[in-house]
């Protein structure tokens, strides 16, 4: 290999240890700091992450680039150096725009901003944050101004999640997908929740963590190179390809909390647990996009974990661990329990069928936030407008409306269409994997998942961040985006679940 891209990768390698430093510290935060730690923190994590964006943008990078590229050129275009510089010069060429200034005035307002959101939302009081989130949507115009020309202000931001991707083509799946879901979710709403009052009795944290544990090491979650430990809120976090972890947290007076999450971020974690070793410690070692990503941990936790198949294979073990419980209570009612569908105001508690319209709703409002085509005075109305429009409901307040959410206030905008997106590309790979896999169904309903993790492991994980998420669609699909198959198995479940004809 040519010295050149050896330097680069020597560089870039640096670069990786800074924010992997930066991931410990901050993983550190939320799982075991206590309180008093949190200014240090702050400062500690501030010098890394400055030290890593001086290295990361120094002209001795471009200029390593600019030689390693020129050995590069010489290579297949799909090669891991090919990919490689290609992936470092994107990122180079957008961090490089960004100015100091801009960087700085963005981390003050987004500080206090969270700050303040955190209070307005304890006092459900709107009007309080209204100002700083118009701040942050003026600092986002003037972001996206960085990039221009763009097609629509909101693409710069998009595409540091999604790399390549246009608002026109998320409205499009959006446009496509929305009348489709509000009906499938009236039909349901009109057939009447299913009994749940099951999972609502007290299980103890111990037993649900042990049982959390069981599965996702059947899934093939790797201990030796991963942990699970509590956090407030549940996440995955990489050091390396070696060492990803995953954090949970336990309701114990509802079962499907920590254990559906512990699926989610299990998935997440074997995606980057399956990048292949010569990528370690580059900017490959990553994950291809946000929904690339959500991709996996929804496949685990809902199309594997909430399915008939699974249940069939674990729910006589659940009833072991919590006999008082669930001694009593069939399959069948169990499986129902947590398929249950109810539109609901908080999008985090939002179901499988719902939960895709609390994030139309969201890419709706800052769309138009972007393009200054809505005061931020009149969110809290339009927010619950398309509440009632969307899911028939109206929050009571802005507390679990408009100020539920935290991704605004941190500056986040462009983010939350990747959940959804997600949710699409995991049916997408799903319908795939059945016809790679016809016995798919029996294999998880006799706990083997190898078959099931190798797929994903050739065609998904082992490649890491080489190819954009709309290249690696069209890579395994032979198609797009598509929000078909994601309906498909929406009408095909639930229908089933709910007696819909
Ligand atoms: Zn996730």
């Amino acid at each position: 290999m040519g010295t050149h891209i050896e330097n680069l990768k020597k560089l870039v390698g640096e670069v990786y240890d800074l924010n992997a430093a930066s991931s410990v510290l901050a993983w550190d935060q939320q799982v075991l700091m206590p309180p008093g730690g949190a200014e240090g923190r702050a400062a500690q994590l501030a010098t890394l992450s400055s030290l890593a964006h001086t290295k990361f943008t120094s002209n001795e990078l471009g200029e390593a680039l600019d030689a390693a590229q020129g050995e590069t050129d010489k290579l297949d275009a799909d090669s891991d150096e090919a990919r490689l510089v290609s992936v470092v010069r994107r990122e180079y060429e957008k961090q490089r725009k960004v100015t100091a200034e801009w960087v700085a005035e963005y981390s003050r307002a987004t500080s206090l901003a969270h700050q303040t959101w955190q209070k307005a939302k304890a006092e459900s009081d709107f009007g309080s944050f209204a100002p700083k989130l118009k701040e942050i949507f003026q600092l986002r115009r003037d972001y996206a101004d960085f990039f221009k020309p763009y097609d629509h202000v909101y693409d710069p931001l998009l595409d540091d999640f999604e790399p390549g991707m246009k608002a026109a083509d998320v409205q499009a799946i959006f446009d496509d997908l929305r009348t489709h879901q509000v009906a499938l979710v009236q039909a349901i709403a009109d057939a009447g929740p299913p009994d749940d009052s099951m999972l609502h009795l007290h299980y103890p944290e111990a037993d649900q963590w042990a049982f959390g544990e069981e599965v996702v090491r059947q899934f093939g979650y790797d201990f030796d190179r991963g942990r699970q430990d509590k956090s407030a809120h549940p996440f995955t976090t990489s050091f390396g390809i070696d060492d990803v972890r995953i954090t949970t947290r336990f309701l114990e007076d509802y079962l499907p909390s920590a254990l559906f999450a512990t699926l989610h971020e299990a998935g997440h974690a074997m995606y980057e647990q399956g990048v292949k070793p010569e990528l370690a410690r580059t900017p490959l070692a990553d994950g291809s996009s946000l929904a690339i990503h959500e991709s996996q941990s929804r496949l685990w936790e809902n199309l594997v974990g909430r399915s008939w198949p699974f249940w069939v294979r674990f729910y006589g073990r659940l009833q072991e661990v919590f006999p008082s419980q669930l001694g009593q209570v069939s399959l069948d009612d169990f499986y129902h329990a947590v398929n249950k569908v109810e539109p609901s105001l908080i999008r985090v508690e939002a179901d499988e069928a719902t939960y895709n319209l609390h994030i139309m709703l969201r890419f709706e409002l800052e769309k138009a936030l972007m393009e200054d085509n809505l005061p931020v005075d009149d969110l809290p109305t339009i927010w619950n407008d398309k509440m009632q429009e969307y899911l028939g409901i109206t929050p009571p307040d802005d507390a679990k409306g408009v100020l539920q959410d935290v991704h605004w206030s941190a500056g986040l905008v462009g983010y939350f269409p990747t959940y959804a997106l997600g949710n699409l590309v995991a049916c997408q790979w799903w319908e795939l994997i059945g016809d790679a896999i016809p016995d798919l169904e029996k294999q998880i309903e006799a706990g083997q998942f190898d078959e099931l993790l190798a797929w994903l492991r050739t065609n998904i994980h082992q490649h890491g961040r080489k190819f954009k998420p709309t290249e690696l669609i069209e890579r395994i699909t032979g198609e797009g985006l598509s929000a078909e198959p994601y309906l498909r198995y929406l009408r095909t479940k639930f229908g089933e679940i709910y007696g819909l004809s």
